[in-house]
């Protein structure tokens, strides 16, 4: 068994120039302002359309992200039903094949330091998981009846695609402290690096989640974390785990 950390990437959008000016064309139109279009006037313009809610506008561009995260994690994130996906699947990747090394991966939760008493349950249930899965397997059952014992911590990749409202959406939603510690520990540099390509459509959200991004402060504190955890005490502020 693979044991990964998670990960998230832009995988596609426009130079940040060439987005400003289409977008300013647009929110422009609405005005009737296409003459006082300049060199310079994109990104406060956008700025100003961002801070009134126009955000209609920003829906003329989009973004395409390749994201490495745990099964739980995924499906959160598919229930945003404005963005388009494609997924690793349980059904025709079969683990058990030469293909996958024979073995299952898993993401490494965050929030149990690495040989802590939680972390050690972690470690043994995936485990099991995975010998159940290929002892399945072994008996004759094909893949994707096999995957029923596969844990929520299996690996999983998916692409999604959506326009910056959407993922302004996403971001105010995925990277506040009520989202679940592992869904911020990718969203958050995700935020980090959409900020730094195209910084007006973002700059609101990135001040507003700067100070728990991971150089300044890790969105999942590694602090040793109760093994039946009140609500309370739950990690990052986490509220409910969709
Ligand atoms: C902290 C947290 C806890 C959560 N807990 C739970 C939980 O316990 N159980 C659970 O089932 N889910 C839970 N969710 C998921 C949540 O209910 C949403 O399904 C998910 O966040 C997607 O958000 P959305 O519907 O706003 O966004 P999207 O699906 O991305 O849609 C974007 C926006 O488009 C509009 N929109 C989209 N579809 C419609 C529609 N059909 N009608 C009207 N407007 C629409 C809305 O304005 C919506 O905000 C939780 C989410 C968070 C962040």
């Amino acid at each position: 068994m693979r044991i990964v950390a998670p990960s998230a990437r832009i995988l596609a959008v426009e130079d940040g120039r060439d987005i400003l000016g289409r977008l300013e064309f647009a929110g422009r139109i609405c005005y009737k302002s296409e003459d006082k279009i300049s060199k310079d006037s994109a990104a406060p313009f956008l700025d100003r359309i961002v801070r009134s809610g126009h955000l209609s506008v920003i829906e003329h561009a989009s973004a395409a992200a390749h994201i490495v995260c745990d099964r739980g994690v995924s499906h959160e994130l598919v229930r945003h039903r404005l963005a388009s996906f494609s997924q690793e699947s349980t059904r025709y990747a079969d683990y058990s094949g030469k293909r996958f090394g024979r073995e299952i991966t898993v993401i490494r939760p965050c929030f149990w330091p690495e040989g802590s008493p939680a972390y050690m349950l972690w470690l043994d249930a995936v485990q099991r998981a995975e010998t159940a899965y290929f002892a399945l397997r072994d008996a004759g059952a094909a893949a994707q009846q096999a995957r029923a014992v596969l844990p929520n911590s299996l690996k999983t990749e998916l692409v999604v695609s959506c326009n910056m409202r959407e993922w302004r959406h996403i971001f105010e939603l995925r990277c506040a402290p009520a989202a679940h510690p592992q869904m911020r520990e990718i969203m958050l540099p995700l935020l980090r690096d959409m900020h730094r390509r195209v910084p007006t459509l973002f700059a609101d959200l990135h001040t507003a989640f700067t100070r728990d991004m991971p150089e300044t402060a890790p969105a999942c504190a590694a602090a040793a974390c109760a093994l039946s955890p009140k609500q309370e005490d739950l990690p990052c502020g986490t509220a409910a785990v969709h």
